[in-house]
């Protein structure tokens, strides 16, 4: 019998053999081999041990019949083909842009860049931990506030954060927030929907007669105003201040490259998207948001920082800093639930920067500001009325009666414009505007083009008073990279710093770090998926609609649930998505006491954060021994709590990568009390084709499209979060409030800034199950559920697996006991993750949700050679250690504590009592296919001590270098 009905023998394959050969790594025989070793005769035999009855579902996966990469692309390039190819004016946040080719190629389209993981081992990812640095640089100058992070979800999201964050920093005092009537349309509403829950007052204000009359704890402006008017803040944010609140500005990047940045004004916090820094428009998404704060705020900032720390010989080195901040840690005192954020394209958006320097955005945002100053010239002379005196990009004109009937026009003509109100037509120009552009725009206007109209005082629109004097971007890393030779290879070095999955596996617990497959990866930069505007008419989206009703689909039938919204934009938004349908699904019952989140002890720190933001109280259930849920702890806290209690969330498969036999049991208990069941759907690559959380019990989960649906890591985003519900919850998806058919009008409001959040990434996970098929799907979770039993197997005797499930089996991971090694060598969970750096791995995840420990994810892409690669260091890992305890190598100089080596440790006096050899080539094969860690280990503390989070000045790398 053969173990892969669905793969043609190897010999045989071709460009048009089946992709699940191509996406599961081993072949048959691997297969084979390694259900003997785990003792199972099949695949289905081992699944049938390893999940329990009670979950395994009996309907199928309704999904079409797999297709192969060919069809794939063309069913997809004929979805492209129905979304409208347009030139793009109507600003709201979002603009076109260039993405620099050479970015394209290097960065965007480049596994080396975008297959890489969150930088949590900063010794093997100091390329993108510099790239990052240089995005907070930027950002930090060009905003005129010190200290930015790497990257937020968008601009709504990262203004609801500054909201909260305002909160934190002023104790006390009232609960209501006043912001500018000039916001963005979708922030306000992503500010209520997050507000709400918290019991925060959002006051909608129009701010000409300056602030409203009463107490505050927080000003948000935006600057420009979606409006296109600039105008001078300083006044109120003074105001503000002399009220005891804080002030954040959302505020445009290219903008702030001529305008007096919002810093220089008194502004708290600046947050802000940085997609028109050569980010495509993507229908929405996904791009970097940033936010970036004045000192004495940093320790409040939500999301990652990197920071500048040293490594043990001295050296300068790049790491993540005040982690402590995140939910990893404080859990349900986190500062936000931010997880995975926006690395891929803030790493794109810094790189724009670094591209052009600081003349060339100076350039560029003149260009786009003096394009927008002869539209108003000429509207006025052909008798127009422009609203506003002064703007940069944007012009808004007054045309009573007949502004409907110009967009319409503009439209028919190719330009999509704005339309505010009934009486205005709001026009951005960006990049990519040519004075052609400007011609169709005023013919829509009835207006003819006059370019004698073009030079001197009419255009140009920034008071004298608003004009930026202040310098950015100086630091060499923006000013040396001019020529294309030079960026290609600054890009090269980085990248080459840097370990991905295109380098060897990443066996990462609880993130899936698996195959994104080239096909998949290829659509996301034609021009129509990447150039549609996410508030262009939904006629003009015809293809991206398809699509994204196609992908709910079938995330529904592979889940069980009745409906899902693809809008949030990472796990951690999924989380608070389902956290509010199921709040205001009670509230609709009446139940409003009803806000005790249950979460077990073992759960992601992203759950507890999320319950906090979703206005609910976290109560932690207790593990027990075996690492299941505690079900007499659970009753307990049950009867406690009574009618106040709201919902559980559990990952399933647990976070302690085992199959509970009482997840059903708990969903029962859960129901019976009156409350909902929330199943995290990090791990979905253990259940896909087996068990759909649906029809075992859960109420609603969010799925990551980002780990079980191929969409790459990107570094540390971007992300995709959706999340399924059944029936009862659907009425309480996400919505919004610009576009009907994102989702239900009864919905709690919109979660992300773009109606389908990050959708120019979601042909990605389309590619993926249309290539799959239902059987495919299958295939990948057993083979996942076999790589995992097989890696614990061949470990067992050298590092005790820490919990099994049914038979002895793990589900697609397994956690690795780190500890009694420690007690009898002193060899930390560090140690082994830094030696393997040495090995050539990416260390599995590190003491998560068990200090101490390692968590094993191999995945089904890793073939049975990359496996025992990885096994075998792990076992000659374990023998360095034993080689400690027998007092062959001191406890604090041996092989591990050292690790990683860099080449340069080596080639200084050798004083260490084993050979250079065995510190850099452990495995001897190493020697033809070396990876070199650039660093070595990295003194965290020193850095979190020394906070620096921009670009250090070149001298001090000079003088740390000289000094060793
Ligand atoms: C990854 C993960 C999350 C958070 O997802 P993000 O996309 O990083 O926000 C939540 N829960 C579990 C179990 C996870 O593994």
């Amino acid at each position: 019998m053969s173990t892969l009905p669905h793969y043609q023998p190897l010999s045989e394959t071709s460009a048009a053999a089946p992709f699940v050969a191509r996406h599961v790594g081993p072949r048959d025989d691997e297969i084979a081999t390694m259900l003997a070793t785990v003792g199972y005769e099949s695949l289905d035999d081992l699944t049938d041990a390893a999940v329990p009855e009670t979950i395994r579902t009996l309907s199928g996966l309704d999904l079409p019949e797999a297709s192969t990469e060919i069809e794939t692309l063309e069913e997809l390039r004929q979805l492209s083909r129905r979304n409208k190819d347009q030139t793009q004016m109507i600003g709201l946040g979002y603009h076109d842009t260039v993405t620099p080719p050479v970015v394209i190629r290097r960065v965007l389209e480049n596994p080396g860049w975008y297959t890489a993981y969150t930088p949590y081992q900063p010794e093997i990812s100091q390329g993108r931990l510099e790239a990052l640095l240089n995005f907070q640089t930027m950002v930090a100058d060009l905003t005129g506030v010190p200290t930015a992070n790497a990257s937020l979800l968008d601009e709504a999201t990262a203004a609801a954060e500054a909201m909260t964050l305002m909160r934190r920093a002023v104790r006390g005092g009232p609960d209501r927030i006043v912001v500018d009537a000039d916001c963005l349309p979708q922030t306000i509403a992503v500010l209520r929907t997050r507000a709400e829950p918290l019991g925060l007052t959002v006051e909608v204000a129009d701010l000409d007669a300056g602030l409203p009359e009463g107490e505050l704890f927080g000003l948000l402006l935006q600057y420009p105003g979606v409006s296109g008017r600039v105008r001078d803040l300083s006044g109120l944010i003074s105001d503000a201040h002399a009220r005891g609140a804080l002030v954040t500005v959302a505020a445009d990047l290219l903008a702030l490259t001529l305008l007096v940045p919002p810093g220089e004004m008194g502004a708290d916090v600046v947050v802000g998207s940085s997609q028109r820094f050569g980010v495509p428009l993507g229908y929405g998404g996904p791009h970097a948001g940033y936010m970036a704060v004045r000192s004495g705020l940093e320790r409040s900032l939500p999301g990652r920082l990197v920071g500048v720390s040293v490594d043990a010989d001295g050296n300068q080195a790049y790491r993540l800093a005040l982690q402590t901040r995140e939910q990893h840690i404080r859990r349900e005192r986190a500062t936000s639930n931010i997880c995975t954020a926006q690395v891929l394209l803030a790493v794109v958006a810094s790189m724009y920067a670094v591209w052009h320097g600081p003349e060339g955005l100076r350039e560029i945002a003149s260009r786009t500001h003096r394009h927008a100053a002869t539209l108003a010239a000429q509207l006025r002379a052909s008798g127009v009325e422009v609203v506003h005196e002064a703007f940069f990009d944007t012009v808004l004109a007054r045309v009573p009666g007949r502004a409907e009937a110009v967009v319409a026009e503009a439209a028919e003509l190719g330009v999509n414009v704005g339309l505010d109100g009934s009486e205005r037509v709001r026009i951005a120009c960006d990049e990519v505007t040519t004075e052609a552009d400007i011609a169709v725009v005023l013919k829509a206007f009835g207006t003819g083009l006059d370019t004698g109209h073009e030079t001197g005082e009419s255009s140009w629109a920034i008071p004298e008073n608003l004009q930026r004097t202040s310098e950015y971007l100086t630091h060499p890393v923006f000013n040396v990279h001019r020529s294309e030779t030079s960026m290609l290879r600054y890009l090269r070095r980085l990248q080459d710093a840097d370990y991905a999955l295109d380098r060897g596996m990443i066996p990462l617990g609880s993130c899936t770090m698996k195959l994104n497959a080239a096909t998949e990866m290829e659509p996301i930069t034609w021009p129509r998926f990447a150039g549609v505007h996410p508030f262009a008419p939904i006629e003009q989206a015809e293809g991206y609609l398809e699509l994204v009703r196609q992908l709910e689909r079938w995330l529904a039938t592979i889940t069980g649930y009745a409906a899902v919204s693809l809008q949030p934009n990472a796990g951690s938004q999924g989380e608070l998505a389902g956290l509010l349908a199921i709040r205001a699904y009670h509230r609709s019952n009446g139940d409003t006491q009803r806000d005790v989140c249950l979460i077990p002890s073992s759960a992601h720190g992203t759950n507890a954060a999320s319950a906090v933001m979703a206005g609910m109280r976290v109560v932690v259930v207790a593990s027990g021994d075996d690492g299941t849920v505690d079900l007499d702890d659970l009753r307990a806290k049950l009867a406690q709590h009574g009618d106040r209690l709201s919902a559980i969330m559990v990952t399933y498969p647990s976070t302690h990568g085992v199959y509970e036999e009482g997840i059903a049991e708990i969903a029962r208990l859960i129901h019976e009390a009156g409350g909902q069941v929330y199943v995290d759907g990090a791990n979905l690559n253990a259940l896909m084709g087996l068990a759909k959380p649906g029809e075992f019990g859960a109420d609603v989960s969010h799925l990551n499209l980002h780990k079980t649906f191929c969409i790459p890591h990107g570094g540390g985003g971007p992300g995709v979060g959706p999340i399924g519900v059944r029936e009862h919850l659907a009425p309480f998806l996400p919505n919004h409030p610009l576009l009907p058919e994102a989702g239900p009008a009864t919905g709690v409001g919109p979660i992300s800034a773009a109606p389908f959040g990050s959708a120019s990434i979601l042909p990605i996970s389309w590619a993926y199950i249309r290539m799959m098929g239902a059987a495919g799907l299958k295939l990948a979770t057993q083979v996942a559920v076999l790589t995992a039993n097989y890696v614990a197997v061949r470990l067992a005797d050298h590092f005790p697996v820490l919990y099994t499930g049914r038979n002895g089996l793990v589900a697609h991971e397994c956690i690795v006991d780190v500890r009694p090694l420690t007690r009898t060598t002193g060899v930390t969970v560090d140690d082994v993750a830094k030696r393997l750096m040495d090995y050539g791995f990416h260390a599995p995840t590190m003491s998560f949700p068990v200090a101490g420990t390692l968590m094993i994810e191999p995945t089904e892409s890793e073939d049975l050679v990359e496996l025992d690669r990885f096994c075998d260091a792990m076992i000659a890992i374990r023998k360095e250690a034993d080689r400690v305890e027998a007092g062959e190598w001191p406890a604090d100089d041996n092989p591990l504590c050292n690790a990683p080596h860099t080449a340069s440790s080596l080639t200084k006096d050798w004083e260490h009592p084993y050979s250079r050899d065995l510190a850099a080539f452990p495995p001897p094969v190493l020697r033809d296919d070396k990876y070199w860690p650039p660093v070595r280990r990295i003194d965290g503390a020193y850095g979190d001590r020394n906070l620096v989070c921009s670009c250090p000045a070149p001298e001090t790398f000079q003088e740390e270098g000289d000094a060793d």
